[in-house]
Formats: structure tokens, sequence, C-alpha cells
């Protein structure tokens, strides 16, 4: 008998939701994707290219109407997600890591070795001369720093799309739907029995997978009244903090080439090089500092009202709880080491540190630092756990008291990963698919 599946949202956890549940014939498969189509032989330049700054700027490629409070007290800024068939891993910075076993361990996912190897994203290091500056400097300064595996073949960009999706082609039993929104899951008692899209229609359903993102599916949760308090709670990024390079004149650089190629991991840190800010703004660079491991109180994605067009209202709490502002603290001198180093000294004429022409050296004690960085601080984003497993799902995905419902995407990580999320999120759609698929192979045996 045909099983019917819904999967919404064609990003790093939809699109492997989609080809996994494809690949079983007894399957039919419905994706259903809020923007734009991304085809083999017509990615925009943009996307395959190497700068991820031009990937975002591709029209209906983020949702430009989103934004999201940072720390608390400051004002609601621009929050990027992508949007179209590959989500997210169209406009991210491709950096491939996967991340500390221990914290997968502390979740009890013993089968994280089965869904690495499963993972059909590539990974390759940039080639030497494709390292900008900023790079380059790092990787003089510190020997700690390392160039960084991205999802890439041959120098082009590897979407979701094109390693689950493009090789399902023709598969008779996936049918997808871009530039199609969804409202909210259907239910009967409670049991999901399909989903009603943005523009009123109904589409039946076996089982429903939401794969919106951490943004997006707690609305969708949100807006199919399910009773959960937990929807949308527990929202996390990595908090970071910008320091702007002036390059000096005569500084070679590529203005559209690869944005970072090489990164810094120390203890909870990272420092993520910027060679470019793009064409708009010449001469400038960016280092910028993430606390990997926060690990303080959590923010919320609540709906602005029942109009499925309207972003929700994201407030992330950032830097509330002292013990990550300390971190971050130790991290602002480790960048003042770095920026000391010969390497930097060669190249970086003037560090600022807001948009107010604010310089690094004007930074003095603690207190004025922790003042700054609760103004400045940023996401890294890396949006997660809005629909965490033991509050919202259960460990398999499926939504608690519920049947045929199941979140598959960033939303489900029990805490953010202590790594930047797009490798895991794929690591744990692989995981959860391989799980249903024993579930259904059950059910058609039994
Ligand atoms: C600019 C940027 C740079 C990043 N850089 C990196 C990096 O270098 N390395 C890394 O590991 N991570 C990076 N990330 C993070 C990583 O890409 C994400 O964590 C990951 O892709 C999230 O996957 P997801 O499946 O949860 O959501 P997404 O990939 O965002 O997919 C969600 C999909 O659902 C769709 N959708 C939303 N609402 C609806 C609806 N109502 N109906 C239908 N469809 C809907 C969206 O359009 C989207 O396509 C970056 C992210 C961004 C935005």
């Amino acid at each position: 008998m045909t099983e019917h599946w819904v999967v919404v949202g064609a990003g790093s956890g939809g699109c492997v939701a989609a080809a996994r549940l494809t690949e079983d014939s007894s399957h039919k498969v419905t994706l259903i994707e809020a923007g734009p189509d991304l085809r083999e032989g017509s990615v925009p330049p943009a996307i395959d290219g190497s700068d991820f700054l031009a990937a975002a700027e591709e029209p209906g490629r983020t949702y430009v109407e989103l934004s999201a409070t940072r720390v608390a007290g400051t004002s609601a800024r621009t929050y990027q997600r992508g949007r179209g068939v590959g989500g997210s891993s169209t406009i991210n910075a491709m950096l491939a890591l996967r991340g500390d076993e221990l914290q997968y361990e502390q979740w009890g996912w013993t089968d994280t070795e089965a869904a690495w190897s499963a993972m059909q994203l590539p990974e390759e290091v940039a080639e030497p001369a494709e390292l900008g500056v900023v790079d380059r400097a790092l990787l003089a300064a510190s020997p700690a720093a390392e160039q960084v595996k991205l999802n890439r073949r041959n120098g082009k960009r590897v979407t979701s799309a094109e390693a689950y999706l493009w090789p399902l082609a023709g598969a008779r039993n996936l049918s997808l739907r871009p530039d199609t929104a969804v409202d909210r899951v259907l239910f009967e008692d409670r049991k999901a029995i399909g989903v009603q899209l943005a523009n009123g229609e109904s589409v039946a359903a076996d089982r429903v997978v939401i794969a919106a993102g951490a943004i997006h599916t707690p609305t969708i949760l949100l807006r199919s009244a399910i009773a959960n308090p937990g929807i949308g709670q527990g929202l996390q990024d990595h908090p970071s903090a910008p320091f702007t390079l002036s390059f000096r004149d005569g500084v070679d650089q590529l203005a559209d080439g690869l944005v970072a190629g090489s990164i810094l991991q120390l203890g909870d840190l990272q420092v993520l090089p910027m060679n470019h800010l793009g064409r708009a703004t010449p001469g400038m660079g960016l280092l910028l500092l993430a606390l990997m491991r926060p690990c303080g109180i959590t923010g919320s994605v609540t709906l602005a009202g029942s109009d499925p067009a309207a972003e929700p209202v994201v407030k992330f709490a950032l830097l509330r709880d002292g013990r990550d502002l300390g971190v971050l603290r130790k991290g602002v001198a480790l960048v003042r080491e770095l920026l000391n180093e010969a390497a930097f000294d060669e190249i970086v004429e003037d560090v600022y540190i807001d948009g107010w022409g604010t310089k690094l050296e004007e930074l003095g004690d603690d207190v004025q630092i922790d003042r700054w960085l609760l103004a400045v601080s940023g996401d890294y984003v890396h949006a997660s756990s809005s629909c965490a497993m033991g509050r919202v799902v259960d460990d398999r995905g499926v939504v608690l008291g519920y049947e045929g419902i199941y979140v598959c995407d960033a939303s489900v990580f029990p805490s953010i990963p202590w790594v930047n999320t797009h490798l895991p999120t794929t690591m744990l759609a692989e995981r959860l698919t391989s799980m249903w698929r024993v579930d259904s192979s059950r059910s058609s045996s039994g």
C-alpha cells in the first residue's frame, strides 16, 4: 500500500528527509517549499560561486521581512534564513564542520557514525590561491588556525538540493512544489491528515514532516494549534562579536572571492575570518568572534498574527547569562593578540568595533568590554532548538502527543550544537529518516 508523506520545507533537513523517504518505493512524497526552485543547469552563478554574501543577495532567496532581537533591549535587525529549494544551504558560508561527538553522546545519539557515512554532501578545502588576505593572516598568526572543509566540489557550492534531490530527478514517487507556502497542519483528533497551504488549498497526507527551519517550523506548529507550550521556546544561536578590519593601502583583496576558507577553534570560541564584505564595501574585512557553547538563557519564536505571510516575533536572549559574557570577553583578548601579530599588522590599518567609527583601541576595561558586547553582539545565523527534542518532539522527531507528524530540521536539537549547524542538521536528518524507515517497514510487515 502506498503511504503519502508530505515534507514541508526543502532546506538542509527537508532535502534529506524527502530523498530518503522517496528511496522507499512504497512511499509517495510531496515536497512543498515556500521559495523558488533550484534546478540542475540553472543555478544562479552567485549561488554556485564562493562568495556567500553574493548568494544571499539573489532575489527571493532570503526572508527579507524577517528580523530578530539578539540581546534583550537592543533593536530587532534582519535575520538571515535561506528561502527556496536548498534552503539555507544555498546561501551559507559552506563551512563543513561535524562538531563534538561528546555532545551527541550526551544526547544519547549512538548512531551518528552511520549517519555521517550516509551523508551525501561533498567536502573539500579551498585551493591555496583562493585564500584571501584575512585567511592568510589568520593562518600565519595562529598555529591553531586551519583551513576548513567546505561543502563544494571542484570549487563549486554543493547545496542540499544538488546532493539529495537532483539524483532523484525523474523519480515517479517524488513531486516537488516550489513557490508554495504551507500555513498549517490538518488533524483528525490528534492524527495529522495533511496540510493547508497559504492559498487555502488542502493537501491530504498519511504523514507530515515539518522541516521549515528553526524560525518557521514553530510558526507552522503554532498556527496548527498544537497544544504544547514548548513550541517556539528554547531558541538559541551562537553569540558573536564583529571586528571590522580596514586594510592598508595596496593590500590586494579579491572583493568577490572566497569569503572564508579557514577557521580558528579554541575551546568554546571560534574566530571566523572574512576576506571581504562584498563589492559595496571595498578595502574591508572582518574577524567574527563566536561563542560556540553558550550556556545561557534561551529565546523564543512567537506568532505576530494568524496570517501565514507575517514573519514571527523572534527574540534571542543572547548573553543574558553572565557566564557567556565572560567567555566572550576572553575571546576579545584572543582577537587582540591575533591582531598584534605581524601577519595582521602588515595588512590592517584600523580595527573598528561598531558602525560609528569606534576603534578597538578605545575599548578599555572589562566593564567597557561587557557594555560593548551587550550593545553589538550578533548571531551566527545558526538558529536552533525552538522545537527541541524532549519538549516538543520525541527522539524520533515525532511531535509529542500527536500521530503522523514529525519535525526534521535545526529546530529539534536538544540544545544548540557546539559547531556551525549545517552538517549537524544533515546528520540529524539522516538519523531521523533511518528510524522512520525502520518504523515504516515494521508497520508494512506487521
Ligand atoms: C548566511 C548563512 C550562513 C551560514 N553559514 C554556515 C556555514 O558556513 N556552515 C554551517 O554549518 N552552517 C551555516 N549556516 C547555518 C546552516 O545553513 C543552517 O543551520 C541549516 O541550513 C538549517 O537547516 P534547516 O533544515 O533547519 O533549515 P533551512 O535550510 O533554512 O530550510 C528551511 C526551508 O523551509 C522553507 N520554509 C519555511 N517556511 C515554510 C512554509 N511555511 N512552507 C514551506 N516552506 C517553508 C524555507 O524557505 C527553507 O527553504 C549558515 C546560515 C546562513 C543563513
